[in-house]
């Protein structure tokens, strides 16, 4: 194997090498590399591009189009700020100027003086997103676009200009510039990747070598196909894909063998009385559907072979009812139970409920989350069985968490865990009963692909006395009449929800913009009222307070950033107020809106659009308009976004592939699984020559993931 070029002096770089010591990288870049999951030259060569660009065409300003992506070379001729104003939100705006025209570009949420050093009057820059209307003027504009500025060429060839630029995943603090250049240094090393995917599968699949793949797909040059790279599905990308998939399924594969020879699961009763006990639990009658799944898991727990069930349930359909349910019957089987939740604000409201609920009994409830207090005392509690459910996030599923007898995991909106952290959380018990729900609708086939053998259940039925809700896409124009909605709603006692997207890839503009909309919130439209505020960055104990003060009615408003999509219950809130709506996903959307319309009184969902009726982004949100039905929606979704970041995991902070989307390369999966299965069919311990680079993969990969005993 080659160890790779000499980068730095004295030092010989090889994949493995922390990212620290790449040319170009030092201490600073490599920590924010961290918060990027980059540790290592090798993980910085697996840091795909989200998108790509073609600057190979940089277009005049007069060719630009509304709705497009555009790319213009151009001066700045002005700078401004636009005015505060009722409902409006302070804006700096660029004008840029080329021989045919001039072409606006804002930026909301800025420090006035670093965006005015950094578009000097004169200065030349490339400038490039997608064009959208002024709301105010009607002309062109690009909010918050890609800039490079144009410069003196350093080492003799410009990494923005005349080529197809990849555009890169970051975090605040790191640019597409710095990111596109120490990628291109990493390359070098490309050359010694070694691939773990045996000669005669490449070949029996189509598929191109792997570093020449790792190669082009960070840099496309003029043979690459720009309209395939763009839906991913150039051969080197579905090289990467596959490889990406291939190791997994590889994984599971041997798993099932290991599996297979592994002792009984344990057959919990789950008869008419022990039935009859739980329902009682409930203040409410189980709808038809939550009984029905209920008894198709009673009657798997009580075989001895494990259950493996996924629970499909539109928003609201009631499946914490049924996980508590599934979480009882263990319990009065002499067990433990766990149930994870994939935020915290989720399984806090989840340990809020169940102990509600389970108030009267003797069942013993602890809430694990990384942020909890008194932590080591729920660990022995955990550990000598006094505990009898734990509700947490990934918390639960650290190594220092050991459970007495866990016979039962819950695994909540399932599609925010990967594989391996579902895995880990199995490995605790002696092959628990597994139940995993979700609000996202899976193709069944896709499950299977995906998981193996998991029956599939579906609560298709929405808890009675529901008041429908009416949902409307609004523009900037209509503003402030969603903001009456509001008012009106909170004069009758109700409460409401704000929240702002992800903007573009950087998370801190999205906490800017609900944290700044809060204040201005607080002190303008909603003066007098309670207005709260919750986002990510805020510790775990603040955000909770917020919540629990919510969920009392303490709070009127909620402003927040995505950390409610999921799960969040309050049947008193009836407005959902969604900011930018038209960048967000339409099960997203779906999901938001779930938590409205939980009670009998009327609910609004104001979907706030930054375009005109007519836009194909705003004829895009019409289908919320027109259903309440989740599948429906999603299918639209997956329609609209070729399933791009259907299941959201970019958003998640746990992504569970670094190329592949399991929706949008359904197809490269299947195949991927079935040559693993295969190959593992055909050599269980992976001792042929051939299988030796795969073996070397799987044991460093998944060596803390999965006891691949077997293969040594
Ligand atoms: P989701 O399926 O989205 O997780 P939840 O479990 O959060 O839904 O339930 C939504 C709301 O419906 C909760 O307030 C819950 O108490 C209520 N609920 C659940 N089942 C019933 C039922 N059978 N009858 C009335 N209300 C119910
Ligand atoms: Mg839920």
């Amino acid at each position: 194997m080659k160890t790779g070029d000499e980068l730095v002096a004295g030092t010989s770089i090889k994949l493995d090498s922390p990212i620290m010591y790449l040319k170009g990288v030092g201490p600073k870049r490599a920590e924010l590399l961290g918060k990027l999951g980059i540790f290592t030259v090798q993980d910085l060569l697996f840091h795909f591009p989200v998108r790509y660009e073609d600057r190979t065409r940089v277009m005049t300003i007069s060719e630009v189009e509304v709705d497009n992506v555009a790319v213009v070379r151009a001066r700045v001729k002005s700078t401004s700020v636009a005015p505060r104003g009722r409902g409006r939100r302070r804006v700096f705006e660029v004008a840029f100027a080329d021989k045919t025209g001039v072409l606006r570009a804002s930026w909301f949420n800025f420090s006035e003086k670093a965006l005015k050093s950094r578009f000097s009057i004169g200065s030349e820059w490339i400038v490039s997103g997608k064009v959208t209307i002024n709301r105010y003027r009607g002309s062109k504009i690009i909010v918050h676009p890609d800039t490079e500025k144009v410069e003196k060429v350093e080492d003799g060839e410009s990494l923005s200009l005349g080529c197809v630029a990849p555009v890169y995943p970051l975090t605040d603090g790191l640019s597409q510039k710095a990111v596109r250049k120490i990628v291109r240094t990493a390359l070098d090393l490309a050359e010694s990747i070694e691939d773990f995917v045996p000669r005669y599968l490449n070949e029996k699949y189509n598929l191109p070598p792997l570093n020449e793949s790792v190669r082009r797909v960070h840099w496309p040059d003029s043979s690459s196909d720009l309209s395939r790279l763009g839906r991913f599905q150039a051969p080197e990308q579905k090289k990467l894909i596959f490889n990406e998939f291939f190791l997994v399924q590889s994984g599971l594969a041997l798993k099932r063998n290991i599996a297979r020879k592994e002792q009984k699961g344990s057959a919990l009763k789950a008869g008419p009385e022990l039935m009859g006990k739980i329902k009682s639990i409930f203040p409410f009658r189980l709808t038809d559907a939550q009984e029905r799944v209920l008894m198709e898991i009673a009657g798997d727990v009580g075989k001895d072979r494990p259950m493996n069930r996924l629970l499909q349930g539109d928003v609201g359909s009631g499946k914490t009812a049924v996980a508590l349910g599934a979480a009882l019957i263990a319990v009065w089987n002499r067990k433990q139970a766990a149930i994870m939740a994939p935020t915290e604000i989720l399984a806090t409201q989840h340990y809020r409920n169940i102990t509600q609920l389970l108030r009267k009994t003797k069942v013993e409830v602890v809430l694990l989350t990384s942020g909890s207090a008194g932590r080591k005392e729920a660990y022995a509690n955990i550990a000598d069985g006094t505990t009898h459910i734990a509700i947490g996030t990934h918390a639960l599923i650290q190594s220092d968490v050991k459970f007495h007898d866990l016979g039962l995991v819950v695994v909540d909106e399932q599609h925010r865990f990967g594989v391996m952290q579902r895995a880990e959380l199995m490995k605790k018990g002696i092959r628990p009963h597994t139940l995993i729900m979700t609000a996202t609708p899976i193709p069944r086939t896709l499950a299977m692909t995906l998981y193996g053998d998991l029956d599939v259940s579906v609560i298709d039925q929405q808890p009675p006395g529901r008041a429908p809700i009416t949902t409307t896409i609004i523009g900037p124009a209509q503003r402030s009449a969603a903001i009456s909605i509001i008012q009106d709603q909170v004069a009758m006692g109700r409460q409401a929800y704000i929240v702002y997207p992800l903007v573009e890839e950087s998370e801190k503009l999205e906490l800017k913009a609900a944290t700044t909309m809060f204040e201005r919130f607080s002190t303008g439209d909603f003066a007098g009222l309670r207005v709260g505020l919750s986002h990510g960055r805020m510790k775990s104990s603040e955000k909770e307070e917020v919540m629990e003060r919510f969920s009392k009615g303490e709070v009127d408003i909620l402003v927040s950033t995505t950390v409610i999509e999921v799960g969040v219950d309050q049947p008193n809130a009836t407005v959902m107020m969604v900011e930018h709506a038209d960048r967000f996903g339409l099960s997203q959307l779906h999901q938001l809106r779930g938590r409205v319309g939980r009670s009998h009184h009327r609910s609004y969902c104001l979907l706030m659009a930054d375009t005109y009726p007519g836009s194909p982004a705003w004829e895009r949100l019409r289908v919320m308009e027109k259903t309440m039905d989740g599948f429906t929606i999603a299918e639209a979704d997956l329609d609209q976004r070729g399933a791009g970041d259907f299941f959201g995991s970019r958003q998640s902070g746990l992504p569970e592939f670094r190329i592949g989307d399991i929706l949008r390369d359904y197809k490269i999966l299947a195949e991927a699984r079935k040559a693993a299965f295969k190959l593992v069919d055909n050599d269980p311990h992976l001792g042929k020559p051939e299988h030796s680079i795969l073996r070397r993969a799987l044991k460093e990969r998944w060596k803390h993931k999965f006891e691949l005993g077997d293969i040594g």
